[in-house]
């Protein structure tokens, strides 16, 4: 293993001001943290088990002279439960020039800063970006430190290829403009990870089946590090037919992808069944009309009652219920 070698490493003025030596502790013992070289420094924090935390973090967070946070509540329960003492201040999405200007100056100062956000890595579909870019083009060293995302925490525990990923984030809240993105995204040439609000996780699945194509293998990975963790995996006909019928899940989720299996018949309505189910709606409720014209077609019903989903959504759309 290489060690970083860095002669500018030093205490702070902070540090060196008086605020105590730097120390963290973990498992009933104190641990000194170690001299950080002045600029900003871009920690990833537990996406859920506070154990998974790297004592890189931990000696970072401790030695830092303030830490940038997303949200300064959250990020006090994470360093109070490791005896960390550094100040904290807001940096959010809503955080302007002027707050980056400032933390620009602090750096250029001599100053360390630690960024984090909520959970998991800063930057990604988190705050970050804008002074990452700052600093870069101030001239200042920005040093990340490795660890938890929930993007690729759910990609390893879907069982979906990992050769090959592209991370979407969150897709657009609207339908419309949904669909618009997935269906660019339906030419990616490997398996597509996304972040999802647990309450629009049922529409958003809707979407994702009739655009992508029912058939492809996809995992919703739930509550990821934490005690109720869930990975349901299956086609997402199936998922966007469990999530229908269940509602939306309590706690956080990301949605994995595959591609599309070789012989799977495509995204593309087939007519004939839209007809058939079209019919049974006027007649039935989603779920009987899926069940009727499942029995009729010898179709599996989840994926009849996924596509009825969509063309009642349609209707309901247009105007037509
Ligand atoms: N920067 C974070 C990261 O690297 O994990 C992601 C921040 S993003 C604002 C929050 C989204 O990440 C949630 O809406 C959810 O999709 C996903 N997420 C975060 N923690 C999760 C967890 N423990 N289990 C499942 N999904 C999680």
């Amino acid at each position: 293993m290489t060690q970083r070698s860095d002669d500018s490493r030093r205490r702070s003025p902070d540090r060196a001001a008086g605020r105590g030596p730097a120390v963290y502790t973990a498992f009933g013992l104190a641990a000194e943290a170690e001299p950080l070289s002045p600029g900003l420094h871009v920690v990833a924090t537990p996406i859920g088990n506070l154990k998974d935390v790297t004592f890189r973090a931990l000696s970072t967070l401790a030695a830092a002279d303030a830490v940038l946070a997303e949200d300064t509540r959250v990020t006090r329960t994470l360093l109070a439960h490791y005896g960390i003492t550094t100040p904290l201040l807001a940096y959010h999405e809503h955080s302007g020039e002027s707050v980056r200007e400032r933390m620009i100056a602090r750096m250029k100062d001599g100053e360390a800063l630690a960024l984090v956000s909520d959970a998991g890595t800063p930057l990604v579909s988190d705050p970050g970006f804008k002074l990452v870019q700052a600093a870069i083009e101030a001239g200042l060293s920005v040093t990340p430190i490795p660890g938890p995302s929930a993007a690729i925490t759910a990609l390893v525990a879907a069982g979906l290829p990992t050769d090959r990923f592209f991370f979407e984030g969150f897709l657009p809240q609207k339908s419309g403009a949904r669909r618009n993105r997935l269906a660019v995204l339906a030419g990616v040439p490997g398996t597509l990870v996304l972040f999802e609000a647990p309450h629009r996780l049922p529409e958003m699945l809707t979407d994702a089946a009739e655009v992508l194509g029912g058939a492809r293998p996809a995992a919703v990975a739930r509550e990821l590090t934490k005690l109720f963790e869930t990975v349901r995996r299956g086609d997402l006909a199936g998922l966007a037919a469990e999530y229908a019928a269940s509602g939306p899940p309590k706690g956080e989720v990301v949605v994995v992808i595959g591609t599309a299996p070789e012989d799977a018949p495509g995204p593309e309505a087939d007519a004939d069944l839209d007809a058939r189910i079209e019919a049974a709606l006027a007649r039935h409720s989603i779920k009987d009309a899926a069940s009727l014209v499942a029995d009729e077609t010898g179709l599996k019903r989840r994926e009849v009652y996924a596509r009825a989903l969509v063309l009642a959504r349609r209707a309901d759309d247009a105007g037509e219920v």
